[in-house]
């Protein structure tokens, strides 16, 4: 057999049912075993002569030979105590790799190849002890783990990225065979970040079917030494899952206590009654993880449900009770975590990038400005495909061409940031301030930014492509917002005293032509302020102290206020003469 080294398998190793897949031709798929089936229940049974049965050959063994079978192995991992199931000593990782190498099968047939690497889920609650376990499980079934991943990201993975933005915080209520749990998460920069996880290892779809199972023998009358419990629970399950579709069914027991059928009739609300005293028990959970957290129900942004219990219409309802929002069921919530895992596979082979995952730009875009400030056009964190621009002038008269020199990053100074490229505009010569060049940016769903820059009165245009605005490794990123954190302070006075410096310089020669202008109207005195006030700001403009070029042009500022009143009714004054 060929070993497809590249290639990477997702696995959700789950208390009662198993799976796994691949990413192949852009879709995650779910890997189904000989009988069609793509849910593996997570059983082992081990037989007298060495054979180990996986799966569903496993479940049948369990009702004939339970001593030697065991499910729901995942809540022993990490315990390195033995288990006796049969003639056999085995660790519960030891029990995990049977599962592990039955799926290594399944997926190895469908593909006709040989898989040898696997992203591994596992509850976010897991501690040190239990994530190794289950690595050492992985690694006996022969793979290598890349991966262990929280089940909770896992299924937020498989929510979509793309559906959700930047510090979203989503809820993931994930109600399973055997355990329940409710992790809070974040989406910080593409990463899943959980806030808080909360849960009960033994509740479950498993202690539904066992409370259901009493009510039947309640309602049949029939006493608990009669049946053998184990189908009765089997039965129950079956009748809970029917009913999550239809309003009611009916449990049949065949060939119960030899001869004799039992039949009893079950209904959704005799379901949920029995219920829901254990499907509420989860409420106290969520509402820990919210404190835990810090957040209100109305803070999160989505409600993501996984696990083959939430199926049932009860669940949801009591889910949409405790968060106050519409539950989120688009995905198969019993696949959600597998399709996760593989996705997770996909972006460490390379198949996936971030990006296509998040589409949003990683830093900010924009160009450089007078003073050589960054002018931000498309904020860090945007959605893309994305459009914005900006009108920009002159800065000096009779100024025959723009360069416009395109930048990313965070940095309030354009030599801080990164260079994309550079574009010169020729235009028309207009006085300082008078010249209109348009700029646009424009990212299209591919991640290729397309600069537009236009003179509007020739109609002269240029267009730049860049193609790697949204291609950057996260490292760079954090790089990046690392200097502009470490910067802040001084990249806002650097800015403050460039604005000022600029605004110094636009006031100071409109000064000087106010003067000229009101020479015959205004005082001696008035002149000698307005001269030494242009005088002090000139020499604080070649210091590099922001609080001195503030004073100073507020000093100018004040003594020419009544310039600017002089001028307007002088205006209004020629208007009226004419
Ligand atoms: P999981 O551990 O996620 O595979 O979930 C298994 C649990 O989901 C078992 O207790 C199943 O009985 C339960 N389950 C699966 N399908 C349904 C359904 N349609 N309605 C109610 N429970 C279901």
């Amino acid at each position: 057999m060929n070993h497809s080294s590249s290639l990477i398998v997702g696995i959700d190793l789950g208390t009662t049912n198993s799976l796994i897949g691949i990413y192949d031709a852009g879709f995650p798929t779910l890997l189904a075993d000989d009988e069609g089936s793509r849910l593996t229940p997570s059983i082992v049974s081990y037989r007298d002569k060495g054979q180990v049965l996986v799966g569903r050959l496993a479940e049948r063994q369990r009702l004939l030979h339970p001593e030697q079978t065991i499910a729901s192995v995942k809540r022993l991992m990490g315990n390195q105590k033995k288990l006796h199931l049969g003639k056999h000593h085995v660790t519960p990782e030891e029990v995990s790799s049977e599962i592990l190498k039955h799926l290594k099968k399944i997926a190895e047939r469908a593909l006709n190849n040989g898989v040898s690497r696997a992203v591994i889920t596992v509850p976010a609650y897991f501690n040190d002890a239990q994530r190794a376990a289950t690595r050492r499980a992985g690694e006996l079934a022969g793979f290598t783990v890349e991966r262990i991943l929280s089940e909770p990201t896992a299924a937020a993975l498989a929510y979509g990225l793309d559906k959700l933005h930047d510090q979203a915080k989503i809820a993931v209520y994930d109600l399973g065979g055997g355990t329940f749990d409710l992790s809070i998460l974040q989406l910080d920069h593409g990463i899943f970040q959980v806030l808080s996880t909360h849960g009960d290892t033994q509740l479950g779809g498993d202690d539904l079917d066992e409370a259901i199972a009493n009510f039947l023998l309640t309602k049949s009358q029939t006493s608990q030494k009669e049946i053998d419990s184990q189908r009765l629970k089997t039965a129950a399950r079956q009748a809970k899952e029917q009913l999550s579709f239809v309003e009611e069914t009916v449990v049949r027991l065949p060939f119960f206590q030899g001869t004799r059928h039992l039949e009893i009739p079950l209904t959704r609300a005799e379901l949920e009654k029995t219920c829901r005293p254990l499907i509420e028990r989860t409420r106290t959970f969520c509402l820990r993880a919210l404190a835990d957290a810090k957040l209100q129900p109305s803070d999160l942004d989505e409600i993501i449900l996984v696990g083959g219990s939430t199926r049932m219409p009860l669940v949801q309802a009591i889910v949409e009770n405790i968060f106050e929002k519409k539950t989120n069921l688009s995905q198969h919530p019993d696949e959600a975590v597998a399709l996760g895992a593989v996705l997770q596979a996909a972006l460490l082979e390379g198949k996936l990038s971030q990006i296509t995952l998040l589409d949003i730009t990683p830093l900010s875009l924009g160009i450089e400005t007078f003073g050589g400030l960054m002018n931000v056009i498309i904020p860090r964190n945007t959605t893309i495909p994305t459009k914005a621009g900006e009108m920009f002038t002159n800065a000096v008269a009779g100024q025959q061409a723009m360069k416009i020199t395109i930048l990313q990053g965070e940095r309030e100074l354009a030599k801080d940031n990164w260079k994309l490229g550079e574009v010169e505009i020729p235009f028309t010569p207009a006085p300082k301030g008078q010249a209109r060049v348009g700029v646009q940016f424009e990212i299209d769903a591919d991640g290729i930014l397309k600069v537009l820059v236009r003179d509007t009165i020739s109609g002269e245009e240029k267009i730049l492509e860049i193609r790697q605005a949204i291609e950057i490794s996260d490292e760079a990123v954090e790089a990046m917002l690392a200097d502009s954190l470490e910067h802040a302070f001084e990249d806002r006075d650097a800015r403050i005293l460039t604005e000022a410096r600029l605004k110094a310089e636009e006031m100071l020669p409109a000064v000087e032509s106010a003067l000229t202008q009101l020479a015959g109207e205004l005082d001696e005195k008035m002149k000698k302020e307005i001269r030494a006030a242009s005088a002090q700001l000139e020499a604080a403009m070649k210091e590099d102290d922001l609080s001195i070029l503030q004073q100073q042009l507020q000093k100018l500022d004040d003594a020419t206020q009544i310039l600017a009143t002089m001028l307007v009714d002088k205006v209004l004054k020629k208007d009226s003469d004419r």
